[in-house]
């Protein structure tokens, strides 16, 4: 299965991703914790990518590209693949289309994970990453056990630096203008699904996957 998953940010993409990574074994391509893990091993491209990041802004399209591009060419994404935060603009999409045909492959399904404003708002408020992997909790739906501790890995938790309110305006503005038009995009191709994201996180897993389960007919 070749996916991607669309939608703002805090609609729980990364969560929902992250499950299908443990439960179905498809990778998970986070182009967000790609940059994020950059940024903390001070490579070339984390120092480029962190003014974007830190400001809400979307970091330039041939960056995202050849970084995407490089990570499709390793093995563990032959039997599929969920793209995570990929793509975010037409140019993106566009690539990825020429990218995957140069692979003699192609996008299964794009499932758009809709949720409210006010959910997103309080979603991304209120998110806590753990050091070590990313996993992610809340403070107003998904507590840890342990104040500031990670469950999984026992990794001290914090707040991303673009989760600051001003930034999540700003990104959910980026989102609108940019990304947005990407549902047409692939509702155009019949590969758009759409998924109802508010609520419980392993109900969310369960529509999920019936939306994948099937088939595309081609
Ligand atoms: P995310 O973790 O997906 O919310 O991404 C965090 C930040 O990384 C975004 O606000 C952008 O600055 C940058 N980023 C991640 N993916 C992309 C992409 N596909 N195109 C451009 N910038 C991206």
């Amino acid at each position: 299965m070749n996916l991607i998953f669309l939608g703002p940010n805090g609609a729980g993409k990364g969560t929902q991703a992250r499950l299908l990574h443990q439960r179905e074994g498809i990778p998970q391509i986070a182009t967000g914790d790609m940059l994020r893990a950059a940024s903390a091993a001070g490579t070339p491209l984390g120092r480029e990518a962190e003014r974007y990041v830190r400001a809400g802004e979307l970091v330039p399209d041939a960056v995202m590209i050849g970084l995407v591009a490089d990570r499709l060419q390793q093995e563990d994404t032959s039997a599929g693949f969920v793209l995570d935060g990929f793509p975010r603009t037409i140019a993106q999409a566009e690539a990825l289309e020429a990218v995957l045909a140069g692979m003699n492959r192609h996008l299964d399904r794009v499932i758009y994970f809709e949720v409210s404003e006010t959910t997103l708002i309080k979603r991304l408020s209120g998110r806590m990453l753990c050091r070590a992997q990313g996993h992610i909790y809340n403070v107003h739906s998904n507590l840890p056990k342990t104040p500031g501790v990670c469950d999984v890995d026992g990794s001290p938790l914090y707040t991303r630096e673009d989760d600051r309110p001003e930034t999540v305006r700003r990104r959910l503005q980026v989102y609108r203008e940019q990304t947005e038009p990407l549902l047409a995009f692939y509702r155009a191709r019949g590969l758009y699904a759409m998924l109802n994201a508010e609520g419980d996180v392993e109900a969310i897993y369960r529509v999920l996957l019936a939306l994948i389960a099937p088939p595309v007919c081609r």
